[in-house]
């Protein structure tokens, strides 16, 4: 194809659910220096684009085309520039949520998702993956190898790589140590069960709802403690044996529970807040216990091609709940919304296969 072959995109023009997503026709850009345009074969459906949709964050763009979970092929290259990746046509490539800049001190210490100088947001500040076509710099994409079914390259980033970075590298969990997961159901916290049990650590997996219990223990868990109450850690499996790690993909509801969960020196991951409420924090725990809080999102190139690797070699089980078409993007958002929703939601923009 050619950059000036006409595609489609969904645009949120008000944020809310009053107005649906529509979708419309547009010419995608020639991609600028440092940039690449794709094609999108698949887009995960997140649930941080309700966040985003509901105006969860202030810089919002408006309108805009949400998705930060695309993945797709490099149709078009732009000039290159000094240090960003060089990426050719025909390489398949997915988004990381935001680019970096390469030369700050985050970037300079290889912490790229914390990069302070990032400007690409998909979904927030930049266009996303909710369409046919998307330009990105390529400092926001990491390569992705052909094997992989489209539904999962999406996905992978956002669900897997995130749970990577946070047990691998912020919370350097090591095989036979215990770690608690919460909000186990979900895309992080299913990815966390399976790459928590593949590194040789004991899982224990809190979920709200009994009916999930027999997957995550398929999944790795070697306990699943089911609590609507939130108070996990007075559970006889964590009473009785605290964890070196908590990957917390809750937030405020689980936070205490978390921290009473750990042992001297444990580390706990925030990872998601997904009812966006504050926690209280009890500081003499984190005192005494000697307790590291550290907040995780997203992963970097080097973290994604560690992940890949990994799945290269003994797949993991990615959770795919539909695959639906771009054109029902508002009604796969909503669906999410309504609940009940194991896996990943996942939009195939373009479905022509070979282009
Ligand atoms: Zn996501
Ligand atoms: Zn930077």
């Amino acid at each position: 194809m050619t950059a000036t072959e006409s595609g489609a995109r969904a645009r949120l023009t008000a944020t809310g659910f009053a107005r649906e997503l529509e979708v419309e026709r547009f010419e995608p850009a020639p991609p600028g220096p440092g940039q690449v345009l794709i094609e999108v074969e698949a887009c995960g459906v997140c649930y941080r684009d309700l966040i985003d949709r509901r105006g969860g964050f202030p810089f919002l763009q408006l309108p805009i085309t949400p998705g930060h979970e695309a993945a797709g092929r490099v149709v078009a290259v732009g000039p290159p520039v000094d240090g960003a990746p060089a990426f050719e046509v025909g390489l398949r490539v997915g988004t990381m949520h935001r680019d970096s800049c390469g030369e700050c001190a985050a970037c300079r210490a290889g912490s790229t998702s914390l990069c302070a100088s990032a400007a690409w947001v998909f979904g927030i500040l930049a266009d996303g993956g909710y369409a046919t076509h998307l330009v990105a710099p390529a400092r926001a994409l990491y390569p992705l190898p052909d094997a992989l079914a489209p539904e999962h390259a999406a996905v992978m980033h956002c669900t897997f790589g995130t749970a990577y970075r946070d047990l691998v590298t912020l919370g350097r969990l090591a095989a036979g140590e215990r770690v608690v997961v919460t909000g186990a159901n979900g895309g992080v916290g299913s990815a966390g069960v399976q790459i928590a049990h593949r590194l040789g650590a004991e899982v224990v997996a809190i979920v709200r709802d009994a009916r999930h219990e027999p997957r995550l223990r398929a999944l790795g868990a070697d306990h699943v403690i089911v609590d609507p109450g939130s108070g996990f850690h007075k559970h006889p499996v964590l009473a009785s044996r605290r964890a070196e790690v908590v990957l917390d993909a809750t937030g405020a509801s689980t936070f205490n529970s978390s921290l009473r969960s750990l042992a001297v020196g444990g580390r706990a991951v925030v990872v998601g807040n997904i009812a966006e409420q504050q926690a209280s924090l009890n500081l003499g725990l984190v005192i005494t216990s000697g307790l590291t809080i550290v907040g995780g999102s997203g992963a970097t190139p080097a973290e994604m091609a560690a992940l890949l690797a990994l799945h290269a070699a003994r797949p993991f089980d990615v959770p795919i709940e539909d695959v639906l078409p771009l054109e029902s993007a508002d009604l796969a958002q909503r669906r999410l919304l309504g609940g009940g929703v194991f896996g990943r939601l996942v939009l195939r923009p373009a479905q022509r296969g070979g282009s």
